[in-house]
């Protein structure tokens, strides 16, 4: 049954959570037809785990996202409701935003966005099939029967492929609390020829607050100045509300322990059997893991301003519902708590990452995209990253425009697909600044240069933001030279601050930037410092939140300016190893001298350039040779026709 006749969209997204939302987006945005199909529009962007957007490397995504003209950190701002910069004392490269979000007001506005979106239309259906002809995909079917036909297809389905709830000893299909699985389409992909595997996640048990005895907890309050995701944002619209923190103790523990050891804990009695995330643990795994620990710190999160709600970040777990009452009334503040939805697991089919090209459609089937969770990544951050990326591409290749690639070293993006596709994944993978090997340059503050370019490039970035993102760089680069060039004289109130900070006196006149190169002094001290003269301070106006991000940005550029240059000489190193672009043909038979292993590797994987090819697992510096040999000789012999 069709009930439009026979082409139902351009693109065609499944799923409406992170990564469909910014993936139909992506698309509609650049004027391409989109249908967003999804199992129940009330839960459009429904925050399934923690109330929160950002972190360490997640944050980087958010912005990049902002740069790149995608949605989630404008929704991010206007609905934060505790905003923080994580490792503020330590280097640029892993100071990151992260704020609490009301959940309720994300959802709502980000629905809102989604259907305020020209070109973009919406169906709540589940899709239970796809459809193709010769490896290209022509559509999808739903429950209700209707054959809804696109060119492009981008499946964002999360969890839920598959997906099966535990709590204790109870396994039920489920796709997340309360929500049915998808079935069917795991067996679509099969039959396709994509290799599906099986992942674990688990979430935390939901409190109300009003069992809660906050007045002997310590008060986590937010940041102020509140920092900010996206370039425009100055301040947030909601109130700011503080968290609370505990923490686990021996008596947590030891209710814990217990039942591992009667055999209660799913994680560990062959219930689950899906890997779940090492760096993220669930309480009983961390209880088992770290035995020496005595405590864990334990974050309490309202779900939003309306909500009686606490998420306890720290305490995810799947014991049955009377272990986590039991421990949970052992933490001090929670010795009366009720709770009003337990913790559990859910295991889920994802496709293995490894299948897709960097554009994230699958190179087993034309015109099928993959975004999210279904590859194996988790978190709300990396799932919206990729949105964009394949919604990007796929009305890209509609549009028959070169997709976009992002390198590792200009994209914590970048990094976050290539690491997917090269190496691929056996546990949810999430973002962390270790995982990019040039962090050094990919920092929040310099995003709007790294790829706003990039965003008004490919249509996504308007040209006011554009605009706004460009001046701002260059109010950056003036301040840069006001640094090199502005001499700090001699005067006592600066010898009191600089001995005040434990550094050095001046022995003449300074100038800003070799002040602010000495380790012990950042760019806080350093506008003391500059400030410590009659003439500046009477001259000295309030900085308006602009100028003050500016300043920050300018310092940083100076402060690490050594380091990052040494970055950039590494990247321009590894240039001849990106530039080198590897045709397909390359791989159709083995080469003399290549092992069986690497061969299969390669064909399997199909890197795009030399630089991938380096990344593969197994890869050996010979079988790299052979590859650079022979595509040279295929290069000379091209010219030579
Ligand atoms: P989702 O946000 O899950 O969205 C998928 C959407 O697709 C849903 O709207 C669903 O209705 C729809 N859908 C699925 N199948 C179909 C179909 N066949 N037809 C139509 N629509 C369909 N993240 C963390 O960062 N840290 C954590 O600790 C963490 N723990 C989690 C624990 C649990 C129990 C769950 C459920 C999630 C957890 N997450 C965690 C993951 C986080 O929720 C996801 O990473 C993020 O939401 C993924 O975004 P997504 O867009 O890929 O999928």
């Amino acid at each position: 049954m069709n009930l439009f006749g026979t082409q139902n969209a351009d693109v065609l997204v499944v799923g409406g959570g992170h990564a469909g939302c910014e993936a139909a987006l992506a698309s509609a945005r650049l004027g391409l037809s989109t249908l967003l199909v999804t199992g129940n529009l009330d839960r459009i962007a429904v925050m399934s785990c923690n109330p929160a957007i950002g972190g360490v490397g997640k944050g980087h995504l958010v912005k990049e996202i902002d740069a790149l003209g995608g949605a989630m950190a404008r929704v991010a701002d206007a609905t934060g409701i505790h905003f923080r910069t994580l490792n503020s004392s330590r280097g640029p490269a892993v100071r990151a935003t992260r704020c609490q979000s009301d959940m309720h007001r994300y959802h709502r506005a980000m629905s809102d966005v989604v259907y305020g979106q020209a070109n973009l239309r919406l169906r709540q259906d589940d899709v239970v099939s796809l459809t193709w002809e010769d490896n290209r995909v022509t559509g999808v079917m739903t429950g209700q029967g209707e054959w809804l036909q696109a060119q492009k297809v981008i499946l964002t389905t999360g969890t839920f492929l598959g997906g099966k709830l535990v709590i204790g000893q109870d396994k039920k299909p489920g796709g997340r609390a309360g929500e049915a699985p998808s079935q069917g389409l795991s067996t679509s992909l099969q039959a396709l020829g994509l290799r599906l595997e099986r992942l674990k996640t688990g979430t935390c048990p939901r409190l109300d607050v009003r069992t809660i005895d906050v007045a002997a907890l310590e008060e986590q309050r937010p940041e102020e100045p509140a920092p900010q995701f996206s370039f425009e944002s100055v301040a947030p619209p909601l109130p700011q509300i503080s968290c609370r923190i505990t923490h686990t103790n021996a008596q947590t523990h030891a209710i814990i322990a217990a039942a591992v050891e009667k055999g209660l804990a799913p994680l560990f009695n062959g219930t689950i059997e899906g890997a779940g995330p090492r760096y993220c643990p669930s309480l009983e795994d961390k209880v088992i893991r770290f035995a020496q620990k005595e405590s864990h710190q334990v974050f309490l999160e309202p779900h939003g301003l309306d909500s009686h709600e606490i998420y306890p970040m720290g305490l995810s777990t799947s014991l049955p519902p009377q272990i986590q009452l039991a421990f949970l009334r052992t933490i001090r503040g929670l010795e009366e708590v009720e709770v009003t939805r337990w913790g559990y697991a859910v295991e889920y089919d994802y496709v293995d990452p490894t299948q897709l090209s960097p554009t994230l459609e699958t190179k087993a089937v034309s015109g099928l995209y993959c975004a999210g969770q279904i590859n194996g990544t988790t978190g709300y951050e990396e799932a919206a990253a990729q949105g964009l990326l394949a919604g990007l591409n796929a009305a890209n290749a509609v549009l028959q425009q070169e997709p976009l690639i992002l390198g590792r070293h200009e994209a914590y993006l970048g990094v976050l697909v290539d690491d997917l596709v090269t190496v691929g994944t056996q546990e949810p993978y999430r973002m962390f600044t270790s995982r990019a090997e040039h962090r050094l340059v990919l920092r929040e503050d310099n995003v709007y240069r790294r790829l706003s370019h990039i965003g008004h490039r490919v249509g996504l970035l308007s040209n006011d933001r554009y605009g706004a993102m460009t001046d701002f760089e260059k109010q950056v680069d003036d301040e840069m030279n006001r640094l090199q060039k502005t001499v700090c004289k001699v005067n006592a109130s600066r010898q009191d601050l600089l001995a005040a900070k434990k550094s050095q006196p001046l022995k003449a006149g300074t100038t800003l930037a070799q002040l602010l190169k000495r380790p012990e002094l950042n760019e806080r001290d350093l506008f003391d410092i500059e400030s410590a003269d009659p003439l500046v301070a009477n001259a000295a106006q309030p900085l308006s939140p602009l100028a003050q991000k500016v300043r920050y940005r300018a310092a940083v550029e100076v402060k690490y300016e050594g380091y990052v240059a040494r970055a950039h000489k590494m990247i321009e190193k590894e240039k001849n190893l990106e530039d080198a672009v590897l045709p397909p043909s390359l791989f159709e038979r083995q080469l003399p001298g290549m092992s069986n292993e690497v061969f299969e590797k390669l064909s399997a994987i199909q890197p795009r350039t030399l630089a991938q090819a380096s990344r593969i697992s197994g890869m050996t510096a010979a079988a790299l040779s052979l590859l650079a040999v022979e595509l040279r000789r295929q290069q000379a012999e091209s010219q030579a026709v």
